[in-house]
């Protein structure tokens, strides 16, 4: 049994065989010798391989027959029956079966094997087929161990993703029900991977440094992402003991779901909580776990994986059906649709240009001034869903009150349109500005004119605030959302929100991190907005705390007068709500 230890990004518990990902071809093709109780499981992982490479290859022949290819097809019928050749599959059983490796050794040897006898035949015909060989040993170990471009479809078993990192897209096509949890090399918990898992509800824990050659493809591991460690062959206590973790993390998301509609601070006063969500990631959990509205729908997941964008129907759809579910979650439910934020590492095949530095390019508002046609589109849609339940609408990426001018004009122009072709919308609907860039933060008091609300985007804020790339374990250290400097911002913007009257959230993951959510609730946050299977823990800690210590704690750090470092700030606050609530250690597990 051995311990790694990375970065707690998407929180629970989960034991199972490790998948690995192979991406840009880092990770080599693992052999290794197995325990004879693990045997059967690797004839059958061979066996299912070889049905995924027929098929995969049964593809291809009825595709080259489409293209009236025949010649070409011919090649490929070999290939199948090469595939089912009796003898080659029963070498490869028995090599793994007495020799006791993995199937991927197995195949690799009894190929060399098979190549060798080719090889030295007198006839031609014989002979070309070492090509044919080649090319199924590649396709065999692809399908093994899980390629980038088959990971999708070779992924069987529920298991533990290995890799040593995974774009927001290829996340997205994992299917649901078969990822206990995810355990990479890179990335980091603000990482569009990372908050992906945390919206599925899957455990992760990234910035493990050199997991995919750690472990190996069929292992079992056990990940806790709550507290961002991976054991590799864990003994049946650890299983136990993850068991209980569990357990637990259930019980408390069981309280969470009390049907409330707000969380209740202990003397009764009330922080609204809502969740972050994806498109195309379900959302009939959110009231499970206590969510009571959602403050951030990040719309531009109906771009990702697509060639084509979706068209103002698709996208209507979508809104609509969030909204419809959304008003059911409460009294004070509303969801806030964001505009289309790609850019930076979200994109999308066809529309994202490739920039030299694309966190400070062409991304979210910039794009849709200037790609008006998909903005009116886009906001057409969302009017449209703004009948159907409490609609919000929000701009990403807000620098300036010139960016938000030209949104809003534009904005006016979709609501006239739709006024003279008697399309019902919400008249009043509410439209606020993300801030997450340091000049929008710092200009608050000008912005918050032209708006309804704000939502602070601490992610990006934090990263453009410490010059610290938010998906770069390398540099995760200065990721600090507790940097006196940031905090300073954080107060601009709420001190800035209050002076007009208007609300003001936070969405960024930070609030979903026990320390600093209640922080920014105690520091006069209406609204903490994060992934849904974070939101027990929060509302837990605040219902322990009256609005008096929430004061207090609100001024903690000012108490430093910023002399204090950001770890300082943060260990501060922990120990502060370590001494006020009684069972802090047990509900962050
Ligand atoms: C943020 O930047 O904090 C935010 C919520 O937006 P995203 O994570 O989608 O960039
Ligand atoms: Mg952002």
């Amino acid at each position: 049994m051995r311990v790694m230890t990375g970065l707690a990004t998407s929180r629970g518990f989960a034991v199972g065989p490790v998948f690995i990902c192979r991406g840009n071809g880092k990770v080599n093709i693992a052999e290794y010798s197995i325990e004879p109780d693990r045997v059967e499981d690797e004839v059958l992982r061979f066996r299912r391989a070889i049905n995924e490479a027929k098929r995969d290859v049964e593809g291809i022949i009825s595709t080259l027959k489409e293209r009236s290819s025949r010649d070409d097809a011919m090649v490929f019928e070999c290939h199948i029956m090469l595939l089912e050749d009796i003898e080659l599959i029963s070498q490869i059983e028995d090599r793994i079966r007495k020799g006791l490796v993995n199937a991927e050794s197995a195949v690799r040897s009894a190929y060399a094997e098979a190549r060798g006898k080719f090889e030295q035949m007198n006839d031609s015909y014989f002979r070309e087929r070492v090509r044919d060989l080649d090319d199924l040993e590649r396709r065999l170990l692809s399908v093994l161990s899980g390629f980038g471009e088959n990971m999708a479809s070779a992924l069987k078993i529920p298991s533990i993703i290995v890799a040593d990192d995974l774009t927001p897209s290829e996340t997205v096509q994992l299917p649901r029900d078969l990822v206990l949890g995810f355990a990479t090399n890179g990335g980091s918990p603000t990482s569009h991977v990372a908050l992906l898992a945390r919206a599925m509800g899957i455990p992760a824990v990234t910035g493990l440094g050199d997991i995919t050659s750690s472990v190996r493809a069929g292992e079992r591991v056990a990940i806790d992402g709550a507290n961002g460690t991976v054991t590799i062959c864990p003994d049946a206590r650890t299983i136990r003991e993850y068991a209980d973790l569990y357990e637990r993390e259930r019980e408390i998301s069981e309280a969470a779901a009390d049907g409330s509609p707000v969380c209740t601070l202990k003397d009764g006063g009330e922080i609204l909580i809502f969740a972050n969500v994806h498109p195309g990631v379900p959302i009939s959990r959110l009231r499970e776990h206590g969510a009571r509205g959602v403050g951030l729908y990040r719309s531009e997941y109906l771009w990702l994986n697509r060639e084509h964008e979706p068209s103002e129907e698709e996208q209507f759809r979508a809104y609509r059906d969030a909204a419809r579910f959304t008003n059911t979650l409460g009294e004070n439910a509303s969801i806030t649709i964001r505009v289309l934020d790609i850019g930076g590492d979200k994109i999308v095949r066809g529309i994202t240009r490739k920039e030299e530095n694309p966190f400070l390019g062409d991304r979210s508002i910039r794009y849709l001034l200037h790609n008006k046609a998909v903005f009116k589109t886009q906001l057409r849609a969302i009017l449209r869903a703004s009948a159907f339940g409490k609609v919000q609408l929000m701009y990403p990426m807000i620098s300036c009150v010139e960016e938000l001018k030209k949104a809003q004009e534009i904005l006016d122009e979709v609501k006239k349109e739709l006024e003279a072709n008697s399309v019902p919308y919400d008249h009043e609907i509410p439209v606020g500005a993300m801030i997450e860039v340091p000049s929008a933060a710092i200009n608050a008091g000008a912005i918050a004119k032209y708006v309804d609300f704000f939502s602070i985007g601490t992610n990006d804020l934090v990263q453009y605030v410490m010059a610290a790339d938010r998906g770069n374990e390398s540099v995760a250290s200065l990721y600090q959302p507790t940097n006196p400097a940031v905090l300073f911002l954080m107060r601009n913007v709420i001190a800035s929100a209050k002076r007009r009257g208007i609300k003001v959230s936070v969405c960024g993951e930070s609030a979903s991190d026990p320390v600093v959510g209640v922080l920014w609730a105690a520091m006069g946050i209406d609204v903490l907005s994060m992934s849904a299977t974070y939101i027990p823990v929060i509302s837990a800690i605040l219902s322990r705390l009256t609005r008096a210590e929430l004061d207090e704690y609100g001024l903690l750090d000012e108490t430093f007068n910023g002399d204090l470092t950001a770890d300082e700030v943060y260990q501060a606050c922990r120990a502060w709500l370590k001494a006020h609530v009684f069972d802090f250690e047990n509900i962050v597990l």
